[in-house]
């Protein structure tokens, strides 16, 4: 599980800085769902490696009244949610009476708390910060958020249980991919001959597709979720769970195995829960991280929001495979149809490679089509292609429509091959090819999407100069 870093602390402490910085270019997703608080930031980040989520959970200043209250009741939520806390003070400020209300709380929560204090550039840090230790929080983890001074190491220690669990699975990863690395070798001694190797292939077809139906409250994952399992077969897993765990549900269909990765609260349904109980940001990004593919589900009736496309930025960065499900279609006028049809064209042009379905998940229309484009996706992303079949579209492509002259000379593309999957991932050899322009760059990647059907997930290239 993708593990959840929350910062707390009083406003004007850098939480902010904190997160841009550990969030780099990365689209935070701004938690403005109905009756969610404005004031929380979810972002992707990286150490080393290893991904987490990090919430950015506004401010609570210990003395709130009104509104102010309720928001820090979300800091609060976003807390209980988080598997590390980083409380963030002021090192110029000392210790505030904000500070210790907050650390009381802190100190409550059965969490992983690390006090951080920040602003440490340009004073005499080691002098001051050991006043915070009256707070009741164990060792002091001094940062620059705005200069990046400590911030890596602080996360590699909050971390670190993580990281070692990340270590022990890539072992295992490399293992699998040395064995499945050793057959493909074979495969190519054996049968050099193009046209009697085994091009494509899919070595995890067995396994079963882990999917997630995802979307902002209301849009119908529930409803589509019951529909996808079929009516009864809810009611069995009636597991306790805490507002952030999804429930896995395995199924069957046509043979193929699937989980569906609910983070609807399906099971809940006896009960009438408000949308913003059963709606958690932080498990709805958790389980695109686990899945092999998304389904994003929007409401026809509300057009695309901002936060559908965050959504679909976050799966698309996570390197997940998709498919939009646009629900509520039915009692829908012809002309409000193309309408939306219009307006779905206009702002998921960038995503031209998800299917979209139009579906009443109410009525059931259009729900089994969905599995044909989720294992479209799935076996889009994991399949093998040999070196060779990679190498042949690629001159294909070159013949029908040359590379440029850069500085006078030829673009060459002389091979390419796979250099890893899930999302797929090509490397193109040849001469000058760092200096391709994007518009040709992008006709290799529709002509190699065309030749080898690949729909639901993004496929990266990446040029190599040489051999
Ligand atoms: P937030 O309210 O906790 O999100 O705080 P912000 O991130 O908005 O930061 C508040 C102020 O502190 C801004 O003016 C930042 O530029 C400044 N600040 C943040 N981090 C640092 C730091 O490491 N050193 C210094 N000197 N100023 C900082
Ligand atoms: P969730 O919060 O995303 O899980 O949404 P629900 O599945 O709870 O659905 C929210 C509301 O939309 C409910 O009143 C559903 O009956 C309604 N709904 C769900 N799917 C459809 C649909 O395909 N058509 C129509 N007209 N209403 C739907």
């Amino acid at each position: 599980m993708t593990p959840v870093v929350a910062l707390v602390g009083r406003p004007n402490v850098g939480k902010s800085t904190l997160f841009n910085r550990l969030t780099r270019s990365r689209d935070a997703l701004v938690a403005d769902f109905p009756g969610l608080t404005r004031d929380r930031k979810y972002g992707q980040a990286k150490v080393g490696e290893m991904e987490f989520i990090v919430v950015d959970t506004g401010g609570i200043d210990g003395s709130e009244e009104g509104i102010e209250l309720k928001m820090a009741e979300q800091s609060l939520l976003a807390i209980e949610e988080a598997d590390v806390v980083l409380f963030l003070v002021d090192a110029r400020a000392g210790v505030t009476p904000g500070d210790i209300v907050i650390a009381h709380h802190l100190r409550r929560q059965q969490k992983k708390v690390f006090l951080v204090a920040n602003k440490t550039d340009g004073i005499d840090a080691d002098s001051v910060v050991g006043d915070f230790y009256e707070l009741g929080l164990g060792d002091i983890y001094q940062i620059a958020a705005a200069h990046g001074r400590g911030v890596h190491s602080l996360l590699e220690q909050a971390l670190t249980p993580y990281l070692e669990v990340l270590q022990q699975q890539a072992d295992g990863d490399d293992a699998d991919a040395d064995e499945w690395d050793d057959e493909w070798d074979d495969l190519d001694e054996l049968e050099p001959d193009e046209e009697e190797g085994e091009e494509v292939s899919q070595p995890f077809a067995d396994l079963p597709i882990k999917f997630a139906i995802v979307g902002r409250p209301n849009v119908g994952k529930s409803t589509l979720t019951n529909r996808m399992l079929g009516e009864d077969r809810v009611i069995v897993f009636d597991l306790p769970g805490t507002t952030r765990d999804s429930i896995y549900i395995p199924m069957e269909r046509d043979e193929q195995q699937y989980v569906i990765i609910d983070t609807a609260g399906v099971r809940k349904k006896k009960k009438v829960y408000e949308a913003v109980e059963k709606f958690s940001v932080v498990k709805t990004l958790q389980a695109i991280e686990d899945a092999n593919v998304v389904i994003l589900v929007i409401d026809a009736r509300d057009g695309i929001s901002d936060q559908d496309l965050s959504l679909l930025g976050f799966t698309l960065h996570s390197g997940r495979s998709i498919v939009i499900a646009v629900n509520k279609w039915d009692g829908l006028d012809q002309d409000v149809k193309e309408q939306i049809k219009l307006d779905l064209e206009r702002r998921l042009g960038f995503v031209d490679f998800a299917r979209i379905h139009f579906i009443s998940a109410l009525h059931g229309t259009g729900v089994g089509h969905l599995f044909e484009s989720i294992q479209e996706a799935y076996q889009s992303a994991t399949r093998r292609v040999s070196t060779s079949l990679l190498t042949r579209i690629m001159q294909m492509a070159q013949d029908d429509h040359q590379p440029p002259l850069v500085r006078g000379r030829r673009v060459k593309l002389k091979y390419a091959h796979a250099g890893g999957y899930n999302p797929p991932r090509i490397i193109i050899h040849g001469n000058q090819v760092k200096d391709l322009p994007d518009s040709y760059k992008r006709y290799l990647m529709n002509y190699y999407r065309k030749s080898l059907k690949i729909m639901g997930t993004p496929i990266h290239i990446d040029f190599q100069e040489g051999e």
